[in-house]
Parts: C-alpha cells; structure tokens; sequence
C-alpha cells in the first residue's frame, strides 16, 4: 500500500478534531487498506509501532533527526536547526528542506507503508554501539524516497509527536462502519479489545474474519486483559442499596494491581496500565509457578510490601524501590513483598470471564496454593452495615486502605468501570479533621501550562525538639494559575544556591528556598513513608511520616512564621488518632 495514502489520511485527520469526521476519514482510509497491512495502518494511526504492553519504544532524538535530514537532502544542519527554530516542528523543517530538494532530485522509488513500518520497526530494535548510526542511515533512506508530506509523518512518528487525538473507540466505530456497515457492531469489537489490549489485532480479524471472527475472539495467554474497575461508594449504606443484601467484602490492600499470566515456567506481569513490569518483581517470577496448579492461568493479584519480621502490609511507597533497572537482586531482599490474590480470568485454556464472581473465587481458591508468598486477599461475605463497618476495621487495622465490594452473581467485565464493583475507603479530603499549615521548602519546575512556575512544591513540618524543618510531601494541585504566579512572586527572593542546613530531606528539589513561607494544604491521610523525613524513626524505625493526595487549599499563611507551622508531634497525635477513628460513620 503506497504510503501517501496514509499521509494523505494524517494531513486531513490533523486539520480536524470532531469526532464524526475523523471517523470517515478513517473509514475512507480502511476501505482504501489492504487486510494484511490493517493492523500496521492502526498501529501506526495511534504513533505506534506494537500494541504498549510490548514496549517497543522509538526512542529517536531531534538531533538524530536533524541529522538524517541533513544526510539525505545535502543541507547543512544548521540551516535545518534554524528551519525548526521558526517552526518549532521538524517534520515541518525537513518538508521544507525536501521542498527545495525535490526539485533537483528524481523521486527514486514510492515508498510502501509496509517499507516504512519495516524500517520503524528496525529502528525500535537497533542496539548497541553503532545504533546511532544504523539509525540514522535507516531515517535518511526513508527521507531519500519521502515527498515532504510522507517526510513530515515519517518524523512525526519517529520522534512521538504525532498526535492525531483520536480515540480507540473513535478507531473502533470506523473499523465496525468500514468491516460490517453498522456501526453499532462497535460493541463487540470492544469486547475483543478488552480481552485483548491489541487494537492492531482486532482490526486484522474483523477485516479477515468479519464480524463473526470478532464474535469469536478469544483471551491469548500473555496479553493482558483490560482490567475492571470499582465505582466508589461514600457509606455502608449506599453499598447495601446497590448491591443488595448479601455480597463479599474484600481488604483493599494499598499496593500494585498485577496481572499474572502463567504457563508452566513461563511467567509475564501486567501493570493495571497494561505494561510489563516481569522485571522489577523476579521474586514473582521465580515462585509463582510452584504455587498454580493448573495448566495455564491468568490472575489478578494485588502485589504489598511487607515488614520481613511481623508480617504487616507496608504502604505503596514502599513498592516504588523495586522501580529500578540495575541491582534489583538488592531491592529484591531489602524491600520483600507479598503476592495477594483476588480474582482469576482464564484457567487451562479457557476464560473465566463469565463466570459469577462467586465461581471465581472458589476457582481461585482451587488454583492458587497459599504460602506465605503468595496468599488470598482476605474475604468475607457480608449482610449488613454492621458486618461491613467490622470488617472495614478489621482491614484498616492490617493497614490496608478500605475495602472492596463485589457482587457475588456477576461477570468479570474487563475494561470498564461498572457497578459490580464498588470500593470504600476513607473519604479523601481533609479527614484528618483539620488542616495542616506547612513550610515550603523546595520547588520543582513545572511543564506545559505551568512552564517558567513552580508547578510543584516540596513542603516540610517544624520539628520542635531539633529545631529544624522536616520534607512531609510534595503538592502539585489545587493551584489556580494566579496563585502560581503570586508563590512565584513570594518564593523567588528565597531562593538559594545551597540547601539550608534546617531543611532535612532525602528528597532532591531542582530549587531550594529559605524556610519561611508557610501554606496550608489538606490531605486525606497520613502515611509512614521511606523517604519523607518527618517524625522519623518516631513510630517506626526507618520510617517517617508522609501526607497522602495532599492539596494546596488557597490559602498562604503570611501571617504565620514557618516556626509557627504544624509540628512533628501533631502529625504523631495524628496519625495515631486516625486508626481510631477510621471506622466512625462520619468519616466514611
Ligand atoms: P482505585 O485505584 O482507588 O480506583 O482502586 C482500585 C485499585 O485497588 C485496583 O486497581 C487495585 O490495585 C486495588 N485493589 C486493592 N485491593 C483490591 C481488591 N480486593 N480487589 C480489586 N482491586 C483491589
């Protein structure tokens, strides 16, 4: 398929943002497609080479580019650079540069959308010492054949900024107008795409298969299945009256959702966004197959640090230290974790999906052997608002963050977000009864819209008894932009080239200011934190005190002096009083 159709489609799709026509744009450019090249076109409409849990990553900077376009057009690269000056787009530079070329040179050959996705793809995979080079000599091949359109989206793609802002279901509605003439047969290719996370392979089989081949699309083992989500419900009492009277109670542990596909030996982790994390977690890797028994499974489990010695769930932030590409053998032993499992989509060839949540569970329970690795998320079926609020603190207690709520008699629906599901947890704004006046210690510049501001701020107790200030967390939200410029006003005059000695935090700002300011901000929790240096050590060894989802409430304390700002010992009391007072009706 000649590639300028599909530059052609990029042009008018980029000069467009309405839905309805971008869909006959892509309906016009599906019916123009040849069925074997249907899932590269989608791929490629998307900025993509493979579906995201593959990971395959373009990875090519502007610099290379520039250079490519220099290779094969003769122009000196800062003639190129300064095209892209004024434009601010390279594919816009090398159009104009191949512009002035073309008219010297005889176009070579047409390219294909097969040749361009063949060479992409070369690309993603060239390694190793000489990868700049191969790299470059693959783009300037591209360039040699390119007219500037074809050019411009050649680059685009390559340098990831081709953004067409079209939606998968956008994606999908076409294929269903374009494969079937009825576009509400969307549905069902959604359905495929939940099960599949790989939009490039349901638009191959509707366009080989039809729509009976969407009908009957199957799980395939190591492709991750869209996950299903909880709506969150405020009370008890609002669980009962959409779930009825009787449904199971789960803890809702304060980890990472992971998606376990195994085959004997054979083992891949998802991520609840659907990217292979195997590599942070070899622990997983190595000991969950000793604990499946069956043939092949696919299950959800959701992954907590735990202390070694008592046993107790850790918070998330623990989690973040296996985040890591070297030395993970380290992270490994110092940062151990459990697998706790909660539901299971496919067994021995076949899907689970529509079998009732209760089915699932007692599958699960047959599949997985418990150890002290791998275990069941606890459950408890519950009737009344009694027998929830018991178990809300029971699993508050064991440090988790509330409970989810399923009904027992539904299916599992991948991808959305329905009302089968429905989780309770401490409501999140300023449950900690009361505000919290904070020191601003650090900044972090901002991107986008809050560019040339400090789009987030580190921000400190006051510890009395050392009579320093202590990191507690970082905030970026509840800033309005002019409250951005007026802390920008303010915080600009305090900064300092060195960290005041007072300010103690592991955590490294790009600015640091003179501990004065004081802002108040609100959060729906306090956490023990690795990091965070507040109240360390004071309830756990190596631990100190962190603020979950904090906001910045509006309000700059001028009147208060940063020794005037909240203490460590009124986080302690806090923190304290929040496990009692988790399971008061109020509060939930
Ligand atoms: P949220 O992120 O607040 O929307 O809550 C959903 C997340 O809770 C999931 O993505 C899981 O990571 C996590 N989770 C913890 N415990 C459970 C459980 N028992 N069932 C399902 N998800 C759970």
């Amino acid at each position: 398929m000649e590639y300028s159709i599909l530059a052609d489609s990029f042009f008018k799709m980029e000069s467009t943002t309405k839905r309805l026509e971008l869909t006959k744009i892509l309906v016009e450019l599906f019916e123009k497609t040849p069925h074997e090249v249907i899932s590269k076109i989608v791929y490629l409409l998307q900025g993509k080479l493979r579906p995201d849990f593959e990971g395959i990553e373009l990875g090519v900077a502007e610099k290379l580019a520039i250079r490519a376009i220099s290779k094969s057009s003769g122009i000196p690269i800062k003639k190129i650079e300064e095209e892209y000056r004024k434009g601010g787009d390279i594919g816009h530079a090398a159009s104009i540069i191949l512009e002035q070329k073309t008219q010297t040179t005889f176009l070579v050959e047409d390219i294909t959308v097969e040749r361009v996705y063949e060479t992409l793809l070369k690309i993603s995979k060239s390694e190793g010492s000489r990868s700049q080079d191969m790299k470059m000599k693959y783009i300037s091949s591209l360039l040699n054949d390119a007219t500037p359109l074809e050019a411009i989206y050649i680059l685009k793609i390559l340098l990831g900024t081709l953004r067409l802002g079209i939606a998968e279901n956008t994606v999908m509605d076409a294929l269903a107008v374009a494969f079937s003439g009825n576009k509400d047969n969307r549905k069902i290719l959604e359905h495929a795409y939940n099960v599949s996370s790989d939009l490039g392979k349901v638009a191959e089989t509707i366009a080989t298969k039809g729509i009976a081949g969407i009908e009957e699309f199957e799980i395939i083992l190591f492709n991750p299945i869209r996950p299903m989500l909880a709506d969150r419900v405020k009370s008890e009492q609002e669980a009962i009256e959409r779930l009825g009277n009787e449904f199971a109670a789960e803890y809702k542990l304060d980890g990472e959702r992971v998606q376990i596909h195994v085959e004997e030996e054979k083992v891949a982790l998802f991520s609840r966004s659907l990217e292979n994390i195997s590599s942070y977690y070899p622990d997983i890797i190595e000991k969950i197959p000793k604990a499946i028994q069956a043939d092949n499974a696919i299950l959800e489990a959701e992954i907590v640090a735990v202390n070694e010695n008592t046993g107790e769930f850790l918070p998330f932030q623990e989690l973040m230290h296996r985040r890591r590409k070297y030395k993970i053998e380290k992270a490994v032993s110092q940062y151990p974790i459990t697998v706790n499992f909660f539901d299971v989509l496919f067994s021995n060839e076949k899907s689970c999906l529509e079998l009732s949540y209760a089915q699932r569970r007692e599958k699960l329970e047959k599949i997985v052997k418990e150890d002290d690795f791998a275990r069941y998320i606890p459950m408890e079926i519950v009737r009344n608002e009694n027998e929830i609020e018991d178990f809300l603190e029971n699993s508050i207690n064991a440090g988790s963050e509330g409970l989810m709520l399923k009904q027992l008699d539904k299916p599992y629906q991948a991808g959305s977000r329905g009302s089968y599901w429905l989780k309770l947890k401490r409501e999140y704004q300023n449950k900690l009864g009361d505000s919290l006046d904070l020191v601003v210690v650090g900044g972090f510049f901002g991107k986008g819209r809050r560019t040339g501001n400090y789009g987030t701020l580190l921000l400190a107790t006051y510890d009395e008894d050392e009579d320093v200030f202590t990191s507690i967390c970082k905030v970026g939200t509840g800033f309005s932009d002019e409250s951005l410029d007026q802390l920008y006003q303010i915080l600009n005059p305090k900064v300092t080239i060195k960290k005041n000695p007072r300010i103690i935090s592991e955590m490294e700002a790009d600015v640091w200011f003179e501990p004065e300011l004081v802002i108040e901000v609100v959060a729906s929790e306090i956490t023990l934190s690795p990091i965070h240096k507040a109240a360390r050590d004071k309830i756990r060894k190596g631990a100190g005190l962190a603020l979950r989802f904090p906001k910045f409430t509006g309000k700059i304390r001028v009147e208060k002096t940063a020794e005037d700002a909240s203490t460590n010992e009124e986080m302690i009391t806090l923190y304290k009083g929040q496990k009692k007072v988790a399971h008061d009706k109020n509060l939930i």
